[in-house]
């Protein structure tokens, strides 16, 4: 493992035999540190672009490992994800956020909606269904609050369970959103038969504009085409002010990324919001 930055460990750069001794290790450590409390969520603003406000704020998992320091979801959700301890993890991210949901409610904040990720074994799980309904009855959670984020690749693999589950967790009331979109294979012609209340236009294609006229059309006509289909629009990795800008001008809904706030405690949330409430 390298250490880069502050305390962040990344593993990409590792050869095969390490990367097998870190799967090994992570799969081992991952349900202990659960028991000892050491994954964290942080909350990265979702800003409505028309009023610049805070409207919701997707939860993304940290570890603090004992020894290596902060680790990064990119490290461990894919081992989570095979190993099957994404499970028992993702119903933690669950009823944390709901916990997250009813604070910022005695808080007054009733607005402010939370978005968590789901991994593909826990969008198949059976129990999702219950595990949700759990979390929300026992926080006294409005659905509508509660936002599910899953990626096309997860909703291709397959079909008509895709179809079967997002009717369900429709009528439950929860809100779906597809992630990372554009980057898979699915196309509008077949998402028009899904229901899906949100699209976040994956950060590869906002993070060159204004250099590549490309992506800045693909950018805009994913826009035009969700809202056809009734899709609220989230750009997601918007760090400079040209993009808002532009994204703006083509009718974006909600922005996310570094320019409007880095992923933070929920602490650092509550602050962020009873600033812009004065
Ligand atoms: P994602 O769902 O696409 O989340 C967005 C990622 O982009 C986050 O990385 C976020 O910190 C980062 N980001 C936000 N704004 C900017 C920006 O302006 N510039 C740049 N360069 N990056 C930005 P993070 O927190 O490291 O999460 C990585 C991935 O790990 C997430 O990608 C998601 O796929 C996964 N993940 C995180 N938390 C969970 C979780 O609770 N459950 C599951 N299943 N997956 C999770
Ligand atoms: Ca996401
Ligand atoms: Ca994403
Ligand atoms: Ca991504």
């Amino acid at each position: 493992a390298k250490e880069m930055g502050r305390n962040q460990f990344r593993f990409f750069t590792e050869s095969l035999h390490e990367q097998l001794q870190t799967y090994i290790r992570f799969s081992r450590e991952m349900p202990k540190s659960l028991e000892d409390e050491n994954f964290y969520l942080l909350y990265q603003p979702q800003v409505d672009l028309k009023t610049s406000k805070i409207i919701s704020v997707e939860a993304l998992v940290r570890w603090k490992h004992p020894e290596l320091g902060i680790v990064s979801p990119l490290d461990f959700i894919s081992i989570a994800e095979e190993t099957g301890f994404i499970v028992p993890l993702g119903r933690w991210v669950l009823s944390t956020a709901c916990r997250a949901l009813r604070e910022l409610s005695d808080l007054q904040y009733d607005d402010v909606r939370i978005a968590i990720n789901l991994s593909s074994r826990q969008f198949r799980d059976p129990e999702l269904l219950n595990m949700i309904r759990q979390a929300l009855h026992r926080y006294r959670i409005d659905p509508a609050r509660l936002e599910l984020e899953i990626t096309e690749t997860l909703l291709m693999q397959d079909i008509d369970l895709a179809i079967s589950t997002l009717t369900e967790l429709q009528q439950l009331g929860v809100t779906v959103a597809i992630d990372d979109f554009g980057i898979g294979y699915s196309s509008f012609n077949y998402l028009k038969t899904l229901p899906i209340n949100v699209l976040k236009v994956d950060r590869e294609f906002i993070k060159d504009i204004p250099d590549h006229l490309d992506d800045m059309e693909i950018t805009a006509a994913i826009i035009s085409m969700a809202h056809r289909l009734k899709m609220k629009v989230v750009a997601e990795g918007i760090e400079t002010d040209v993009q808002k800008v532009f994204l703006e001008e083509h009718h974006c809904d909600v922005g996310q990324g570094y320019l409007f706030s880095k992923p933070v405690p929920l602490d650092e949330l509550f602050e962020q919001l009873a600033q812009q409430h004065v």
